[in-house]
């Protein structure tokens, strides 16, 4: 925004409550700035208290009835005309996401129209999305099973996958008939607040309610917890760390709640003696590297055959050394990390793995140069010598972090993949299908791939995590998505 004497003005978001624009009762506001750039500020968002989200809460439960009790179909027309107004938006979208979290322009664009089709999908959806009918056990009787809405759904998301995680939850929730409370990250608001303004524009055209739609920016202490406890809501869905994650889930289900927790990982690739040797590193750089590490299906832990170790990791370092380091917005091949909470974080394991005797085979460091001054740069890091229980190939890195062991089975490759307490995504890259088929067999993790990274996902399909990555109950995505938010009635009429 360009204020009257030509300068940049930053603009400043109001959280939508009950069908309106609303600044926090706080009247306080935070600064999200650019992790690119950290003299720019991006915008100023609402600082808001449990009493804001007490009143969102509220407002979600006043408009329960009106939207449980309105057809699939025009739940599913508010969700295209609100697709078709981010489709309009896509290239700014883009750029708000890729200036407050970091992510290359390319990566931005990428997230910001898998947001859209998110919603075109749940839109289409809406319309088919039923019970069941069963054979009846008499003559002349309708046995079916209809899917109510939950009610209102409490969802809370991280600041990683800023459009894409709100998207997919919100959208099923809406599509399934229930109200929503969203609370946005702290670290990356901005994005879903211009979806928000799609969304309350779309409201406005198809006569939707007041508070069918909530969305929150404040901290997790005030504005998430209230979302997790009240009573008036009735399913929680939550992305973030396995540590928040953790209390909430027990807080939940203490309160009789459905509670859906997606959390962190800790990903393997396995390379095979007969894999093709650059691919494999390509497939490895692109799931340990892209989007900064910063993904919960992020690569992680590789595992090589010691026959072709050294051929890999030279490989592999060498894609390190060419991946260009730079400002998201000028979509470089790697953006910084988001914070400065999180590139601390990822240093101090470089520092630990040094500590504990790995090999810094490449990075390790912040790079030099003057325009990382500002930002919160990292180097593309592989290491390796280390054991399997070493810190860094247990805990989740979550930055450009790849760390190499060797096998000589396939036996301990697959011993070695399942090696950790998290269970998201795994994947192998290899020539043999023997291999491949035991490898999708025994290994115990929610996405399997074959030849491919473990990150990437498609929206149709269910995403969800095994062991401490994921509550095991459901998964998002997909038709199970809406699952997730329905619960069924069965229905005996004579
Ligand atoms: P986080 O747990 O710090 O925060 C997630 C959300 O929870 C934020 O909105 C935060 O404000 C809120 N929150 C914090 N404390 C809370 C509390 N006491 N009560 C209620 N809400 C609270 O996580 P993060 O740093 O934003 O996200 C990164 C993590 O998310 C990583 O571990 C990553 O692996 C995980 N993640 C998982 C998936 C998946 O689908 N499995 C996808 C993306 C990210």
């Amino acid at each position: 925004m360009v204020g009257s004497e030509g300068e940049v003005m930053t603009q400043t978001f109001e959280n939508y409550v009950d069908g309106e624009w609303r600044a926090s009762e706080t009247g306080e506001t935070f600064e999200v700035v650019n992790p690119s750039d950290t003299t720019e500020v991006v915008a100023e968002c609402q600082q808001s208290s449990e009493a804001d989200a007490n009143g969102a809460i509220e407002a979600a439960a006043a408009a329960r009835d009106a939207w449980k009790n309105t057809p699939g179909p025009d739940r599913g027309a508010f969700l295209r005309t609100t697709a078709k107004k981010m489709d309009e938006r896509r290239d700014e979208l883009a750029e708000t996401l890729s200036r407050e979290e970091g992510k290359t322009l390319s990566e931005a664009t990428g997230e910001t129209g898998r947001a859209v089709d998110i919603f075109y999908y749940y839109a289409e959806r809406a319309m088919d999305y039923a019970g069941e009918s069963y054979n009846p056990s008499a003559q002349g009787q309708n046995l079916y099973t209809v899917r109510e809405p939950m009610g209102v759904a409490g969802l809370i998301t991280p600041w990683n996958y800023p459009i894409a995680i709100p998207a997919w939850k919100m959208a099923p929730a809406l599509a399934t008939g229930n109200t929503v409370v969203c609370k946005l990250s702290k670290e990356a608001p901005t994005v879903y607040l211009k979806v928000m303004e799609c969304m309350a524009e779309a409201a406005e055209e198809h006569d939707v309610p007041d508070g069918v739609v909530n969305v929150l920016t404040g901290s997790g202490e005030e504005v998430g917890q209230p979302i997790v406890t009240h009573d008036e809501v009735d399913a929680v869905s939550f992305t973030g760390s396995r540590q928040v994650g953790d209390m909430i889930y027990e807080q939940a289900t203490d309160a009789h709640k459905r509670i859906q927790t997606e959390l962190g990982s800790k990903n393997p690739t396995v390379v095979t003696e007969n894999a093709d040797v650059e691919q494999a590193a390509d497939i490895v750089s692109g799931g340990a590297f892209g989007v900064t590490g910063q993904a919960c299906t992020a690569t992680e832990r590789v595992i090589v055959h010691e026959s072709v170790e050294e051929e890999f990791v030279d490989a592999l370092v060498e894609r390190a050394e060419n991946t260009e380091i730079g400002h998201g917005v000028e979509d470089p091949g790697m953006g910084p990390k988001a914070s400065e909470s999180e590139l601390e974080n990822t240093l101090d394991y470089f520092q630990t793995a040094e500590d504990e005797g790995a090999t810094i085979e490449y990075g390790g460091d912040e790079p030099d140069g003057e325009e990382y001054e500002d930002g919160y740069f990292v180097q593309p890091t592989v290491v390796s010598g280390l054991d399997s229980d070493a810190t860094v190939m247990q805990e989740e890195v979550f930055g450009p972090f790849a760390g190499v062991m060797t096998y000589s089975e396939i036996d301990e490759a697959i011993e070695l993949a399942n090696d950790v307490e998290y269970g998201l995504a795994a994947s192998i890259v290899t020539d043999d299908h023997s291999q491949a088929n035991r490898f999708v067999d025994e290994i115990d993790f929610g996405i399997v791939k074959v030849n491919e990274a473990t990150t990437g996902l498609e929206l149709h399909v269910p995403f969800g995590g095994m062991n401490a990555s994921s509550s095991e109950t459901y998964r998002e995505q997909g038709e199970e998505g809406m699952d997730y938010f329905t619960i069924i009635k069965t229905v005996y009429d004579s």
